[in-house]
């Protein structure tokens, strides 16, 4: 018999609504799940069990005094840590923030609780959401359910490792460079990064703003287009929402792909890139293909600069973005502040950041000093409005641009935290959709042995009803979603 944990969000809702099951069964259910794995998977930092018990009593009662509920319904959520979440700690994954606990929920959070979802914890990341692997977290990293060894990807590792594992039923995401889909590949979950500015980032703890989103992380793509429906739609809160009225997106999970016309860029699947890799995806472009899709191999000679000028715009907007952890106002604070102002806030910042948050403030900061940032950071300006020049002319010929997630499956613990740059050079198929601020989802397609493999499907701004709509017929018509990690 199936458990409830086991259930997606809309069988969950589904079953709730109709008076089958109640919603604190259901969160009761999720959290069996979560004692039993958490001390294997490290998926969260902090877990509210009590308080969550308490919202699905809430929901239950609702339901009983035959009021109507929302969308979300008794729906155990899971929120990454670097997402505001009033009275519940949020630390970024960092000794800087172990005890900041925000006074404000984050726009998406709202809207997560109006809608009756049930919040039950915040996910283990990389340190301020800096890396693709999760080992950066000052809490220790999560782990891959698939392979204990292996890393779950990041930076919003315990965002996908928690639904691989039935920990959770939803959970959000953020994505600056593809630290939804990354992970989102490596557990073999579904992961949504969506268009730049159609979901608030109001109480984001901002790594780079100008490429980061929050968005939805689900069992499969119906969940995803559910959960969308929920956090997008504009905000007068942030500068750079969208004026886009909410949509429901579950209308666009239609089995269907015929006329879509698919770009395959050659950049892509080019070197580097693992042949088990670059074999599920060119078997899940032939799938489509036999769905009623056609493909061209295309190319975006760009995307050859996308990595270097990710990381200059991204280290050059975290080095100003962390300044404001100074120590004084908040964040951590050495006990013994002797000396002057820029001792103190040198000594802090030293012990309260980890290794890699220090290197790229360093990095940032020299990119955008006198005399280097017209070299650097203005240059990386340029050619990121190159690139995005590069998708809108091959958005004129393509419904959607379709390509691997990650270059190669999931590594292991340790391999690459030492060597930096061969971490970096792990987003090489992700960082574009952010820099172009265009709507990418990654969907399982297969398995390297008993790794997993994703699929990356982009379209253009606003259009994450193409990405919605591809993945859901690629889902329809194969059976990789349906496996599931064993970890007894
Ligand atoms: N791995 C990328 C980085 O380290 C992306 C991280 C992210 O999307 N937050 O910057």
């Amino acid at each position: 018999m199936t458990k409830l944990y086991e259930l997606t969000a809309h069988q969950t809702i589904q079953k709730i609504r109709s008076g089958e099951v109640t919603a604190k069964e259901c969160v009761e259910s999720v959290f069996e799940q979560i004692h039993k794995y958490e001390p294997k998977v490290n998926s969260f930092v902090t877990l509210v069990e009590e308080q969550a018990i308490k919202k699905s009593k809430e929901v239950d009662q609702k339901i009983a005094q035959g009021k109507t509920v929302g969308q979300l319904a008794g729906v155990a959520i899971a929120v990454k840590d670097a997402i505001c979440t009033k009275n519940i700690t949020t630390t970024c994954s960092s000794r800087m923030l172990e005890n900041f606990v925000p006074p404000y929920d984050a726009e998406v959070v709202e809207r997560i609780k109006k809608a009756d979802g049930v919040i039950i914890g915040k996910t283990n990341m990389d340190e301020f959401a800096m890396g693709s692997s999760t080992e950066t977290s000052y809490f220790g990293p999560t782990k891959n359910p698939w392979d204990l060894s292996t890393v779950p990807g990041g930076s919003s590792g315990g965002s996908a490792a928690c639904i691989a594992t039935d920990e959770a039923m939803l959970s959000l995401g953020t994505d600056t460079g593809g630290s939804i889909r990354c992970p989102a590949s490596y557990c073999s979950v579904v992961g949504l990064k969506p268009t730049y500015g159609l979901v608030s980032r109001y109480g984001l703890i901002a790594y780079a703003n100008s490429l980061e989103q929050i968005g939805p992380m689900a069992k499969d793509v119906s969940d995803c287009a559910l959960f969308l429906s929920v956090i997008a739609g504009h905000d007068s809160k942030d500068g750079t929402s969208v004026n886009e009225p909410s949509k429901d997106y579950t209308q666009f999970l239609k089995n269907d792909v015929k006329g879509f016309r698919i770009g395959v860029p050659k950049e892509f699947l080019g070197e580097g890139t693992n042949p088990d890799v670059e074999k599920s995806v060119w078997n899940a472009i032939h799938k489509l293909e036999e769905l009623g899709a056609s493909y061209e191999e295309t190319s975006l000679p760009s995307l050859d600069y996308s990595l270097a000028t990710y990381y200059i715009i991204a280290m050059s907007e975290a080095s100003s973005n962390l300044a404001r952890f100074d120590g004084l106002r908040y964040g951590y604070r050495i006990e013994k502040d002797e000396g002057d102002w820029a001792t103190v806030y040198s000594k802090d910042r030293s012990k309260g950041f980890g290794a890699e948050v220090r290197r790229r403030i360093i990095l940032g900061t020299y990119a955008l000093s006198a005399g280097y940032y017209n070299k650097y950071y203005l240059k990386a300006l340029r050619v990121r409005t190159l690139i995005r020049n590069n998708f809108q002319e091959a958005f004129k010929k393509f419904d959607i641009i379709v390509g691997p997630t990650m270059p190669f499956p999931p590594f292991k613990i340790g391999e690459k935290i030492q060597d930096p740059l061969a971490l970096y050079m792990s987003d090489v198929d992700t960082v574009s959709a952010n820099l172009a601020g265009l709507p990418a989802i990654s969907v399982p397609c297969g398995f390297s042995g008993n790794l997993p493999i994703g699929l990356q499907i982009m379209a253009p701004p606003l259009r994450e009803d193409l990405t919605l709509q591809a993945a859901y017929t690629f889902e329809q018509n194969t059976a990789f979603n349906k496996q599931k990690p064993s970890l007894d």
